[in-house]
């Protein structure tokens, strides 16, 4: 078995779509990016790299190639799992935590959990999507952006 674990956060910013797990959230910003901003898929998809030892998405996908630009981040996860499996792994179970302010996230839990257990290829039961505030703390505290932490078991497929 490996672990991995993965961290990323970006800025809000109006007059784009909020995406997170690949699901489409009601709210007044989006998030600044070169990519589709999926905070939650770019924290799971360095998971992956990361227990795997392949890097991380920075070097895999660079935000100065225009390859990446408004790019769907399902197709990072789906990299990163196709190094893992190039590698002899697959994720067993996927934990997450999405650090934010705004907007309320539990209506859209069931919807992510299902959308990244397809992406991770096992069932939503494997899949855990937790969020909360940060008590008004720091750059969440003030709304200026959001933050998501996940880690990935992997097991030898
Ligand atoms: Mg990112």
């Amino acid at each position: 078995m490996k672990i991995g674990f993965g961290y990323d956060s970006h800025r809000f910013q109006p007059g784009r779509p909020l995406i997170l797990g690949g699901v489409r959230i009601e709210h007044d910003r989006g998030l600044a990016g070169h990519s589709d901003a999926d905070a939650l898929l770019h924290a799971i998809t360095d998971a992956i790299l990361g227990g795997v030892g392949a890097g991380d998405l920075g070097e895999l996908f660079p935000d100065s190639d225009p390859r990446w630009k408004d790019a769907d981040s399902a197709t990072f996860v789906a990299e990163a799992m196709k190094r893992a499996a190039e590698k002899g792994y697959a994720v067993a179970n996927c934990d997450v935590t999405i650090l934010t302010e705004q907007p309320k996230l539990l209506p859209y839990k069931p919807a992510i959990r299902a959308n990244v257990a397809a992406l991770l290829g096992v069932d939503a039961g494997a899949v855990s999507i937790k969020a909360k505030t940060n008590e008004g703390m720091g750059f969440v505290g003030r709304g200026e952006g959001l933050a998501v932490m996940a880690v990935v078991l992997l097991v030898e497929a």
